[in-house]
């Protein structure tokens, strides 16, 4: 079966004092019944490590597809690793937006954390103008197709599916709309991945401690993806215990 995973993604929030939520969250669920994983600022990775002990894994934002060198800004995932990352988020549709990352170079930079054996959460998700014109599958068919590099397997890599209309406005499709796309990305995985069914696929978009457990209830839903409601530790506590 999949592993169970509630994964925060503080984007590009937070700051020193922030890692104090760390041990509030340890202190508001001390035995989690799932994986729990903050993905903070790179700088924040390793003292968020360092307070994070066993029980909270954490993982960077971003890789570059390539080993070390001249990249200047960019941090290579053997950097994440080495600060303490054993996971890596991957063609989230801020990094597609704003630096135009396309599929093969988020298969690229899947690759090159699966190299270094970081777990890569790899994200797709329709905008609204493509779940408007009825293309969401054909999206996310493409974006899996594309984004999952050879070698991809149950064991090194999540899937995570953030519709773009989703993220930080309060709204979420429905639960039948979401029951759909996941059937799909299982489905489609089988062919791209070894293990699919064992394969963790998450939801991302306006998760709260409100509407987690009716979204963790559905088929094929094995965690989430949460950005606003992971920055505070009560409210990703209440995530992560609906888990
Ligand atoms: P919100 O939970 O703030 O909608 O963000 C979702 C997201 O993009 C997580 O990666």
């Amino acid at each position: 079966a999949p592993r169970k995973l509630a994964a925060g993604n503080w984007k590009m929030n937070g700051n020193l004092a922030a890692l104090d939520q760390i041990d509030e969250l340890r202190a508001a669920c001390p035995a989690p019944a799932c994986d729990v994983l903050i993905c903070p600022p790179a700088v924040l990775l390793h003292p968020m490590a360092a307070r994070a002990g066993d029980m909270i894994a954490v993982g960077g934002q971003d890789c570059h597809a390539n080993a070390a060198g001249a990249h200047t800004g960019d941090i290579a995932a053997a950097q994440l690793k080495d600060a303490g990352a054993t996971y890596v988020i991957l063609g989230h549709s801020e990094r597609r937006a704003d630096h135009g990352e396309t599929d093969a170079q988020v298969a690229a930079k899947a690759a090159a954390a699966h190299a270094v054996g970081l777990i890569a959460i790899i994200c797709v998700g329709e905008t609204e103008a493509e779940r408007d014109a009825g293309s969401t599958l054909d999206v996310i068919g493409t974006q899996l197709a594309g984004s999952i590099p050879a070698g991809a397997d149950a064991a090194n890599t999540v899937i995570a599916y953030e519709p773009v209309w989703a993220i930080g406005t309060g709204r979420t499709p429905t639960l039948d709309q979401i029951a759909e796309v996941h059937d799909f990305m299982r489905d489609r995985l089988t062919g791209h991945m070894a293990g699919a069914g064992d394969c963790s696929l998450l939801y991302g978009g306006s998760v709260k401690p409100g509407n987690a457990a009716e979204i963790f209830a559905i088929a094929n839903v094995d965690g989430a993806l949460v950005g606003g409601a992971s920055l505070k530790a009560a409210d990703f506590a209440g995530i992560v215990t609906a888990l």
